[in-house]
This record gives C-alpha cells, sequence and structure tokens, in this order.
C-alpha cells in the first residue's frame, strides 16, 4: 500500500463507524441528525487541524477556506455527509475525505495557491430526510426558494428550519460569485470504469431524471368472500405498471426504477383499497425520458380501465440534463488522462453547474453498487483520486 493510501486508510477510519447500522452494515447518516452532526465536527476539527477557517452559509453548508474568504475567484471542492436509508460508506463523504488530503498534498508539495482553495461539505444532498435531494446546493444558488425549504418536514414532523436551528438564508449571490469553479470527487455509482486500467474519470454530463408519484385507487375489500371477477384491485394495476416500467425503460435504454410503494390499509387479507409507487426514471437526453414516462403512463391507465381502477400521476420532482462545463471537462481529462463519462445520478455539482463552471472526477467502483452496503473503492483508488483532484486544484488554484 502506498503512503498516501495508508494516510487515506487512516483518515477515513476515523470516520467509518459514525452512523454505521450493525444490522445491514449500511449507513444511516441524514442530514442533520446525530450521526451527520457527528460528521460535521469531525469536519470542523480536520479544518481546525489544518488552520483553515470554517464558515457556514446560513443554508447549513459549511466552507473550510485556505486564503482569504474575501479574496475571490476561489476554487471550490468538496460533496455531502448525508447517506440514504442504509446507503454506503463512499458516497459523499470520499468527495470531503478527498478534499481535506488533496490539501495535505499540495501543501507538502510546497504549493501556494494564487486563489483561495474552499473544502465544501453540503446539506441534505440525498434528499432522504427532507424529500428535495441537493437541498443545501439549492438553497445556495437560489434555485428553492428559503421559505420553501424552511417548510418542508421529515417523516417526524419536524422542519428544515427547526432542525437547522434557524430559518434558511437561502441565495448567497456574494458568496457564490466569490468562486471561480467548483470540483466534485464523488465514488462512480456505476461499472463504468470497472472494466478499464483508470482508477479515476472526469464527468461529462448528469442524465435528465425525475420522480412520479402513482395513486391507483380501488375498492377495498374482504380477500376471502370477494369473487375474483368482482374485484377492483389496484395492486394489480400496480403491479402491471412496475413491469411497464421496466420493459420501457429497456427498450429505450434508460433507466426506470419503482423502489418505494405504499399500501393502503396494508393487510395480508384484504384487497388493498389504495396503492402508491414512485417512479424513478432517468435517460440520456430529455426526449427520451418524456417518451418513457408517457409510454408507462399510456400503459397504466389503459390496465386501470381493465382492472376497474383508477389512477393519477404527479410529477413530483423533474431535473434537466446537466452539461458539465465542456472545456473544463476536457482540460481536466488532458490533465489527468483520464475517461470522461455520463452519469445517471445527481449530485450537488449538478446544481452548481448552472452558476458556475463545474466539474466532477469519480473513481473506480468495482461493484459498480451505490446507495447499498455493497458500495466500495480500493484504498489505492481512493489514494488516485486525492492525487488527481491535488492536480486539478494545482492547475484551476495556482
Ligand atoms: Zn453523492
Amino acid at each position: 500500500m502506498s503512503d498516501l493510501a495508508a494516510r487515506f486508510r487512516a483518515l477515513w477510519d476515523e470516520i467509518a463507524p459514525i452512523g454505521r447500522d450493525a444490522g445491514s452494515g449500511g449507513y444511516l447518516r441524514y442530514a442533520l441528525t446525530e450521526p451527520e452532526l457527528r460528521l460535521r465536527a469531525w469536519y470542523r476539527e480536520q479544518a481546525d487541524r489544518r488552520g483553515l477557517p470554517v464558515t457556514e452559509d446560513g443554508n447549513g453548508n459549511l466552507l473550510a477556506w485556505w486564503g482569504e474568504a474575501d479574496a475571490g475567484n476561489a476554487v471550490l471542492t468538496g460533496s455531502h455527509f448525508d447517506s440514504v436509508p442504509h446507503g454506503g460508506a463512499y458516497d459523499g463523504p470520499l468527495g470531503i475525505v478527498s478534499a481535506f488530503l488533496a490539501l495535505d498534498e499540495l501543501r507538502a508539495a510546497g504549493v501556494t495557491p494564487a486563489r483561495p482553495v474552499v473544502v465544501g461539505a453540503f446539506v441534505e444532498e440525498e434528499g432522504a430526510r427532507f424529500g428535495v435531494p441537493c437541498l443545501g446546493s439549492r438553497l445556495l444558488t437560489g434555485a428553492l426558494p428559503a421559505q420553501r425549504a424552511a417548510a418542508l418536514r421529515d417523516a417526524d414532523g419536524v422542519s428544515f428550519a427547526d432542525a437547522l436551528g434557524h430559518p434558511p438564508a437561502g441565495a448567497r449571490p456574494e458568496l457564490l460569485g466569490r468562486f471561480s469553479s467548483f470540483v466534485e470527487l464523488h465514488v462512480e455509482q456505476g461499472r463504468a470504469l470497472a472494466d478499464t486500467t483508470a482508477p479515476v474519470a472526469v464527468a461529462s454530463a448528469i442524465w435528465p431524471h425525475g420522480r412520479w408519484r402513482f395513486d391507483f385507487t380501488g375498492e377495498g375489500n374482504h380477500a376471502g368472500t370477494t369473487r375474483m371477477a368482482d374485484r377492483r384491485d389496484p395492486m394489480l394495476t400496480y403491479a402491471f405498471t412496475v413491469l411497464a416500467a421496466n420493459k420501457e425503460a429497456r427498450l429505450r435504454g434508460a433507466h426506470a426504477t419503482v423502489g418505494r410503494v405504499s399500501v393502503e390499509p396494508n393487510a395480508t387479507n384484504a384487497i388493498p383499497s389504495k396503492v402508491t409507487g414512485w417512479l424513478d426514471a432517468r435517460a440520456a437526453e430529455p426526449e427520451t425520458l418524456a417518451g418513457l414516462v408517457e409510454a408507462v403512463h399510456g400503459k397504466a391507465v389503459e390496465r386501470a380501465r381493465r382492472d376497474g381502477t383508477e389512477m393519477t400521476v404527479t410529477e413530483e420532482s423533474a431535473t434537466p440534463l446537466v452539461a458539465f462545463d465542456g472545456g473544463l471537462a476536457d482540460r481536466l481529462a488532458r490533465l489527468l488522462d483520464a475517461p470522461v463519462l455520463p452519469t445517471g445520478a445527481g449530485h450537488d455539482a449538478g446544481v452548481l453547474a448552472a452558476y458556475l463552471p463545474t466539474a466532477m472526477l469519480f473513481v473506480r467502483n468495482p461493484t459498480g453498487v451505490s446507495h447499498s452496503p455493497a458500495e466500495s473503492a480500493s484504498d489505492d483508488d481512493c489514494a488516485a483520486g486525492v492525487t488527481a483532484l491535488a492536480r486539478v486544484l494545482a492547475e484551476l488554484a495556482c
């Protein structure tokens, strides 16, 4: 193991136990809950150890400054600490740990950046607690109004404002204006690098994606006494819709997932009265995505007619295609001699890309699995990620 890989492992081990569920081995690091607050305290400690003053942007996003905070043209890096339910260790924290280590590398090499370099930790990136992904970056940029964010509630009814301890500040254009670029390092969430010799890639784009809620209603009734011919069972319409989504996505080279469902009354011996399923759909082009959702909707309507059920579809979120700054991506790919690839996963970098030149680095994930305890990256690949990030920061900040 290289010296850098060993230093990565040592720092990584400091946070590895925080928020880990003993049963699943996955992480429960919801934004502003105890495990995430411990990670934020760890972050302040790391910044302190390196003499980097930490500021908070009024929205829950943390910034650790190497250089004068008001110097302008700062280069921002970092990622997020929060996880999905039983998520992996690397999604998010890898970008923050790597950023601190990249700073160490630059300092050890005697590099003095001409511009500030800032390590950021964004709040509620996954949307697992308050339902809106990239909440912190959307607030900072003004993509989401502060009042709407303040009123978001978690499953226990706690509002985002209460969790934060104050109403979010919302858009901070003067703060955003101090950055000249953002580079987020992230674990790869597919197998694009798994069979290559490249430990690190540069992102080209994030697929357009969205979430649609399908509400199917029928007639709740007794499972033993209701004749099969007399039923209006929304579970059937739901089940057919899930299969249709899978088929339509395959036909288009797109992705469709129903990973969440709720059933009323949710009893073994009762025909359900209502089933709600959430469709997550993504595709390389917006037209493909629109065609996919339309096709699934059409098939669901047709099936509902046959089942005697009713259905409505509500778009809960829609994120357009994000094309990262092409010039910057090419420059970094040349610098690192790294491949360039798109991703189907959303990131704070996708939100910030609309406001400042933004790039992403992906670190190889041998299983390709993410949002699961099986997510992984080798220490050597993580060290390669740190080296790549250090080179990128030197390129952009010197
Ligand atoms: Zn992430």
